[in-house]
């Protein structure tokens, strides 16, 4: 049995810091200003917390500013409208991120769409998606990007051409996922909870992305011989020792027999995701900064 390819994130997003660590400095040394990223984090949501200290420490760690702002769980919608206002007039911040999920009282859709689309480096806004959707310059969702800078490394042949299915379609992957891969001629199908004999489905897919939340939910059954295999997921379940570990939404070792590439979890499109966060960053303030 040949062994697939491992598509390491880890690896590639170290590349990709340390590349931007040093357009970074180019742009301080040209500029005379710090490229800086806001990220709101509202309530106390265990893994939020993980994820905002993170990228709190990686954008220092490039060389940029890093501006964090948590708030209390009860606050008024009203009052992160008026932080996002501030955020969007303070020339010290070029990117804004505000960590999702948000609690139940604010609309999420309200605030995102607050964020100036020229600072919405999570690309969530409605500007940015439809700038994607068209093919106009504009911020692309950091985990979809992070995914397709995994499949422009380690997929040699290109993607045009390529039967591309994505199983989930939420806002924040799924759906800019789809849009990403046909910019880039895949020929693409999107599966979700309603898709009829799912697993005929996935086995047509040269490249299978699985964005959908469900522990080890693709079977080495659903996946056609060579296909390049990325997986989303990120949960947690129990680990040997009592402790929590990741798990994919892929069953990585039984898919590992099948696949000709994939991402592993921990390790494969994590770390990916904030190295695009970063790099949105820098685009951003190249674009405000004269
Ligand atoms: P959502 O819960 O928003 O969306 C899940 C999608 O999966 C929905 O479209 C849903 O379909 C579909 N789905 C759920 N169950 C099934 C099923 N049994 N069969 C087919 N489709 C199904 O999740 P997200 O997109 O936000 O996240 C997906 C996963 O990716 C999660 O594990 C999340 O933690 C992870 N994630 C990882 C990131 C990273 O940086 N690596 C970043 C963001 C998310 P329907 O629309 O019909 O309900």
């Amino acid at each position: 049995m040949t062994q697939p390819v491992v598509l390491d994130g880890k690896l590639l997003s170290a590349k990709i810091r340390s590349d931007l660590t040093g357009a970074v400095a180019g742009f301080v040394k040209a500029k005379g200003v710090k490229p800086g990223l806001a990220v709101v984090l509202v309530g106390e949501h265990p893994a939020s917390q993980v994820y905002v200290r993170n990228k709190a420490k990686q954008t220092v760690e490039v060389g940029m500013e890093s501006f964090e702002h948590k708030l209390p769980e009860t606050t008024p919608q009203a009052d992160l409208l008026a932080l996002i206002d501030k955020l969007n007039a303070d020339r010290a911040v070029h990117g804004i991120l505000v960590q999702l999920p948000l609690p139940a009282h604010i609309e999420a859709g309200k605030v995102i769409n607050r964020i100036h689309p020229d600072k919405d480096v999570d690309g969530f806004s409605a500007v940015n998606v439809g700038r994607l959707s068209i093919g106009m310059d504009g911020f692309v969702p950091c985990t979809p990007l992070g995914c397709l800078k995994l499949l422009h490394h380690y997929v040699p042949n290109g993607l045009a051409g390529k039967h591309a299915v994505v199983l989930g379609r939420s806002n924040i992957v799924g759906k800019p996922m789809a849009a990403l891969l046909l910019q880039n001629d895949c020929t693409v199908t999107i599966a979700h909870s309603k898709t009829k004999d799912l697993a005929a489905i996935t086995r047509q897919a040269d490249i299978l992305v699985a964005a959908i939340g469900r522990t080890k939910f693709v079977t080495a059954d659903m996946v056609k011989p060579g296909a390049v295999v990325i997986d989303v997921g990120i949960n947690r379940a129990a680990g040997a020792n009592g402790k929590d570990v990741l798990v994919g939404d892929v069953d990585y070792a039984a898919v590992s027999a099948v696949a000709g590439a994939i991402t592993p979890v921990p390790g494969g499109v994590g770390p990916m995701t904030i190295a695009c966060l970063l790099s949105n960053t820098l685009d951003a303030a190249m674009r405000i900064v004269p």
